[in-house]
């Protein structure tokens, strides 16, 4: 039976962060990993990477390819019924910025330099069920190439997402759960079409929300506000990008560069979390404890929030004996991670249609735009919120 300091379930942004810092701090990790290495790098998700979350992955050195490749961002355009405005965010926030980069690449950064700094990663190894999390030596049981194995540790860290198994394991009366279904869904394309803009432009238009985003200079991420029951199959290529240029129109004639497009997907949109992340030598990061609606591209940037704190308390624990970032770990993540919640639903429910256009509701988002169109004050809050604090 194996044994490591640090059994990791799960290669997304949280697992493969926790790795790589402990690597750097002599303590032995190994990562379960349920899907194929080719799937995990090739799984298309977030793209904006906070200062935050930049500066974690430069100190890591895994940064190369993000300075090189990715794309810096000082501002973010919002628009409603047509009438543009531009967040900088610099000026509130002391020069900090976003860098649009995908998530599949940078998890692809992070598989790679695993393996050139020995950190083991087991592809196609899923995690079952995990014991004795309430003694000193807690092991996960995995199933490998049809085989049942055991992987023996001290801690156990869950970094399995949304659907994994690290949050069955927590005591149900440990926790409180708090979700939000938001009545519509993002329909998302990936084309290869230059943007049409320099910086993100989120819309309300009265058919509904729309966002253009990016991924490289060449590639363009487009969405679009759709209902829950709505199909992929309902939007063809002409028909997406014709709404994606009404719901854009700023009565300037911007127009969206047209291209072929090589992902479309429809995902819900929505917000869960628990209020606690620990159980005895369990610990969850990422989204096994939280997700947030994309809307404020926090979900990954939360997940390596999460392991800052756990790396941090676990290196205490294995240098000094020292527990205490370990008892305050759930405690230490949740301020952040209800700040999240807090700007998510904001970004969701100022930019969605969310009852009919001209609505009591629509007039209240209406104001709101109208104040942030000439309050540098909330231009700040949006600003820092949207590169993320430093401090919480
Ligand atoms: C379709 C989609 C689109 C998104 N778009 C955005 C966006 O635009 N902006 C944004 O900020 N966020 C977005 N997110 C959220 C963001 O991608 C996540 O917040 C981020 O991936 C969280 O990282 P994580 O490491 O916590 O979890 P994950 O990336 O989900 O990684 C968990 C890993 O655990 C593995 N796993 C699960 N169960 C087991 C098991 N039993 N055994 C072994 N391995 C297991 C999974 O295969 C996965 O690789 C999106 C999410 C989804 C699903």
């Amino acid at each position: 039976m194996a044994k490591v300091q640090v059994g990791i379930i799960g290669a997304g942004p949280a697992g493969l962060t926790l790795a790589l810092i402990l690597q750097k701090a002599g303590i032995r990790s190994l990562i379960l990993e349920n899907r194929s290495k080719q799937y995990v790098i090739n799984r298309v998700r977030a793209g904006l990477l906070e200062q935050n979350t930049v500066d974690l992955f430069n100190e890591l050195g895994v940064g190369g390819r993000m300075r090189r490749e990715g794309d810096e961002h000082h501002g973010v355009y919002l628009s409603f019924n047509n009438k543009k405005i531009h967040i900088p965010f610099g000026e509130h926030t002391g020069g900090r910025h976003i860098t649009i980069y995908g998530q599949q690449e940078i998890v692809k950064d992070m598989i790679e330099t695993c393996a050139e700094r020995g950190i083991e990663i087991k592809f196609e190894a899923t995690a079952t069920h995990i014991e004795g999390v309430e003694t000193d030596a807690p092991s996960i049981v995995y199933t490998e190439g049809g085989a049942e194995k055991v992987l023996n540790c001290d801690f156990v860290a869950a970094c399995d997402g949304f659907h994994g198994i690290g949050r069955k394991h927590l005591p149900k009366d440990s926790y409180q759960e708090f979700r939000i279904e938001y009545p519509f869904s993002w329909l998302g394309i990936l084309a290869y079409a230059p943007p049409a803009s320099d910086e993100l432009i989120y819309s309300y238009h009265k058919n509904g929300f729309a966002l253009l985003s990016m991924r490289s200079a060449e590639v363009s991420r487009l969405y679009l506000q759709v209902t829950n029951d709505d199909k992929v199959e309902n939007w063809s290529d002409e028909r997406i990008w014709d709404e994606l240029d009404v719901r854009l129109d700023d009565g300037a004639g911007f127009k969206l560069n047209r291209g072929e497009i090589f992902e479309k997907s429809i995902t819900p949109m929505r917000s869960f979390m628990i209020d606690n992340m620990q159980h005895g030598r369990l610990f969850l990061a990422g989204d096994a404890a939280h997700i947030v609606p994309p809307t404020g591209g926090k979900g990954l940037n939360l997940a390596v929030a999460d392991i800052r704190f756990l790396s941090k308390a676990l290196i205490n624990w294995f240098e000094k004996g020292d527990d205490s970032g370990l008892k305050t770990y759930s405690e230490d993540c949740l301020r952040r991670v209800w700040r999240a919640q807090d700007f998510s639903n904001f970004m969701t429910t100022l930019m969605h249609k969310m009852d009919e256009h001209g609505s009591y509701t629509n007039q209240l988002q209406k104001a709101k735009f109208d104040y942030i169109s000439v309050s540098k004050n909330y231009e700040a809050t949006i600003a820092e919120n949207y590169v993320g604090l430093k401090e919480i």
